[in-house]
């Protein structure tokens, strides 16, 4: 194993990826709802027809970033295995019940719960998506977004982490514990908790430390559709960073992919060995190269590749009324 080990542990979460149904809808969600700030609108590079968004803190600081692709009338999809199953978000404990109040005024049910001693509210998302608030008392610090609907005492700070619905927990738990170089912190039943560096199961300086993995031998795989996460990345400090880890994959038998320009990251991606979609994505460049602070988000950004089709992309795509930026 030693010759074959990354340089780094990858110091946590970057993004998270997920598919959406309605467009305004999920806009609407997560910005006026949530109080995340869209900091930026581009279309999937893969898919030239159908948004981009990223919601995030005010800058997108990586540990931050929940995106989405929305395609209008998409299936609801179905939750199983092989798949992540829940977004987490930090919030300061004395928060809660203040998001409880919100959202039940909002309509949203949210259940109150404790999970490894810290409490938690989960709620669904417009597409059935889980959204778990995990109260700490020193949630980590992000750049708030002052023009959300959401006051700085309440707001979210960044991702808590995620949860992997697993058939099989050893093989996902080796590549966390043995390839990343997180640890084990917690386990209650089926659920084990890894986190980055040393961080202990409650209280963490920086967002997206924590990834359960839950083991359910039995549950069928899930089928991709609205609500279901569609990958979870993880950071490389830079692109040396990066390939060191397809490096590793790659000499591991991950199956790991060429280097893909995101704009504003850089990213390779794996399927993990119960088939959950892994990416490593680099911190850099940003959100913030091709619009300035107080303009993220609010125009359509292409790659350059795709500029010269921008009449058409924009054409194909469904109008948006985006209020409260
Ligand atoms: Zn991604």
């Amino acid at each position: 194993m030693a010759e074959n080990h990354p340089p780094a542990a990858s110091s946590g979460l970057h993004h998270i990826t997920a598919i959406a149904g309605d467009a305004q809808r999920n806009l609407d969600f997560y910005t006026g709802v949530l109080g995340q700030r869209l900091v930026k609108k581009t279309v999937n590079f893969d898919d030239p027809g159908t948004y981009h968004f990223y919601f995030a803190d005010e800058v997108g600081s990586a540990g931050t970033v929940l995106t989405f692709f929305p395609f209008a009338g998409a299936r609801r999809g179905v939750r199983g295995s092989g798949e992540a199953t829940a977004v987490a978000y930090n919030v300061a404990a004395d928060a809660l019940p203040d998001w409880q109040a919100r959202l039940a005024r909002l309509g949203i049910d949210a259940v109150a719960s404790e999970r490894f001693g810290a409490p938690l509210l989960t709620f669904a998302d417009p597409d059935d998506m889980a959204v778990e608030l995990v109260g700490s008392a020193q949630p980590p610090q992000v750049r708030h977004w002052q023009g959300g609907p959401v006051g700085e005492e309440m707001a979210l700070r960044g991702f808590y982490g995620t949860t992997l619905q697993v058939r099989n927990a050893a093989p996902s738990a080796a590549l966390l514990r043995d390839s990343f170089g997180w640890h084990e912190v917690a386990r209650e039943g089926n659920r084990r908790r890894f986190a980055a560096g040393a961080a202990a199961p409650q209280g963490n300086a920086a967002p997206g430390q924590f990834v359960d993995i839950v083991e359910l031998p039995s549950l069928p795989a899930g089928r991709q559709g609205a609500g279901s996460i569609h990958h979870i990345a993880f950071r490389a400090a830079d692109d040396g960073a990066q390939a060191a880890w397809q490096r590793h994959l790659a000499a591991a038998g991950l199956g790991v992919t060429d280097v893909r320009d995101r704009q504003y990251f850089r990213s390779i991606y794996f399927r993990e060995p119960n088939g959950v979609l892994f990416e490593i994505a680099t911190d850099g460049p940003g959100f913030l190269w091709d619009e300035p602070i107080e303009a993220l988000g609010s125009a359509l950004r292409l790659p350059p590749w795709l500029e010269p089709q921008r009449t058409r992309i924009e054409a194909s795509l469904p109008a948006l009324q985006v209020v409260g930026v």
